[in-house]
């Protein structure tokens, strides 16, 4: 190739650069919120386990899973401080994040036998949250081989209903079931549910359902 050829398509490389970079898909924001935190224990257990550093722990794995998957992660707590719920949604709305998702544990008085997964959304009109909140449920339970307790509308949920995008919280097992306590606080289990809404991320990603606002 000759001098002036390799000159003259420099403007023609700099164009298709500049067109790649243009075409990449843009990076999502995800918000990962850890239930409670700080003065807020949320539920604590029989053996005095609080459910705000299980969400924690288990938060922590989701970004760690989210990030290595390339999302742009916010994480609402990264300790144990106290953050109000309008805290939790007016930051992700001014981040303008794409998903949020809230990390919970679940308990229920006098019934210690109670065991499984519930993914809790916002009712709309074309029941689109419940579809979401179906497929993350699906492959939580199928990662982590715990119970299904449903999907739950929740249009009442300060998190869910202050949030301008879509939307979900999980709550990731009960407290009140000493086995299912003790599998929430281990690493591969808390792991594994991470896994698991990678996975359902990666999915939603797809299939173009993070595209659309709430
Ligand atoms: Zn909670």
């Amino acid at each position: 190739m000759n001098k002036k050829i390799i000159i003259g398509s420099v403007p023609i490389i700099i164009f298709l650069v500049l067109l790649a970079i243009s075409l990449r898909p843009a990076k999502l924001t995800i918000v990962v919120d850890a239930g409670h935190g700080g003065e807020d224990p949320g539920t604590i257990s029989p053996t005095g386990i609080y459910e705000k550093d299980i969400n924690l722990a288990i938060a922590k794995k989701i970004a760690a899973s989210l990030a290595q998957n390339h999302y742009k992660v916010i994480m609402l707590r990264q300790d144990d401080s106290t953050l109000s719920l309008e805290e939790r949604y007016t930051t992700a709305n001014a981040q303008q994040a794409d998903f949020f998702i809230s990390v919970h544990a679940n308990a229920i008085e006098n019934s210690s036998e109670v065991e499984g997964i519930q993914v809790l959304y916002y009712p709309d009109s074309e029941q689109a949250n419940e579809q979401l909140a179906q497929q993350m449920l699906k492959q939580l339970t199928t990662t982590t081989k715990a119970a299904d307790k449903g999907v739950i509308a929740r249009p009442d949920l300060a998190v869910l209903r202050g949030t301008t995008m879509k939307s979900l919280l999980i709550e990731t097992g009960f407290m009140t079931n000493e086995q299912e306590l003790a599998r929430l606080l281990q690493n591969t289990y808390q792991q594994k549910i991470a896994d698991a809404v990678t996975k359902t991320v990666n999915y939603y990603i797809k299939n173009q359902i993070l595209t659309s606002k709430k």
